[in-house]
């Protein structure tokens, strides 16, 4: 297999570089497959990550917020980072220290942007709004006001890297043969069944695309 290529310096994973993957269908499969991205920004008075919805197209990232939105307000025009995690499994090795989870992660890094042309902002708030659930064109259209309440963020994809485990515990070879178990637990995020909202008056069934997602796995 070729030697992975990380994008840039700082998004070469160091410490368990096997599990590097810096292919852009494999970083891009982990965040379709997610819901949520942990970003992090540097503000007047600190750190500060918060999760949020996210989409993405080919090149770019796309995050939203309401206009007032501390995080986003303070990330535009700077260096942000957004990381996506899916844990896969606990992994119970036959000792502690070498308990391990099954992962796939994403990290993105690079300077974030509003969005300010109103065409391009609407075509990123379907395309965030579509990755959660594909339901842009199930509502209400959005309005003027919805627009101008909303910040939207553009981030290029091109400073990113993945790092998966997959696969059993590693033990050391003179524990192999102990009473100990040892083996994986799996985890999944599963949709559940879609239930009306308890002030929902109308008749209308869930719509198929809703229902279509129950029992899917992300
Ligand atoms: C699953 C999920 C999805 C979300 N998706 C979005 C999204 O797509 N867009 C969006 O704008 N917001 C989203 N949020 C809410 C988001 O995490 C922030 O609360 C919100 O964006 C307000 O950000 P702010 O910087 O204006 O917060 P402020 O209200 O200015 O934050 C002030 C302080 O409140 C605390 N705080 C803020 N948010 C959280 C939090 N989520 N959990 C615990 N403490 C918190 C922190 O200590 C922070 O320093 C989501 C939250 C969750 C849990």
């Amino acid at each position: 297999m070729a030697e992975p290529t990380p994008p840039s310096p700082r998004t070469t994973v160091r410490r368990g570089a096997d599990r590097a993957v810096y292919a852009s269908d494999d970083v891009k499969a982990i965040l379709d497959a997610g819901m949520i991205a942990h970003v992090g920004v540097q503000t007047p008075d600190g750190p500060l990550v918060l999760p949020m919805a996210y989409g993405r197209d080919e090149t770019t990232l796309y995050l939203h917020g309401a206009a007032a939105n501390h995080l986003l307000g303070t990330g535009n025009g700077h260096e942000i980072c957004a990381t996506v995690t899916h844990v896969d499994g606990l992994v119970m090795a036959r000792t502690p220290f070498h308990n391990s989870m099954n992962y796939r992660s994403v990290v993105v890094r690079g300077l974030a942007t509003k969005i300010v042309d109103k065409a391009a902002k609407l075509r990123a708030l379907k395309i965030i709004t579509d990755h959660v659930v594909d339901n842009w064109d199930l509502g209400r259209e959005v309005s003027d006001i919805d627009e101008k309440k909303t910040l939207v963020l553009e981030m290029p994809l091109a400073e990113a890297s993945a790092k998966v485990r997959a696969g059993d515990p590693i033990d050391e070879p003179e524990d192999m043969a102990g009473p100990w178990w040892a083996g994986v637990i799996p985890v999944e995020t599963r949709i559940g069944t879609p239930y009306p909202a308890a002030d929902y008056t109308g008749d209308r069934d869930v719509p198929a695309a809703y229902r279509a997602l129950d029992g899917t796995v992300r």
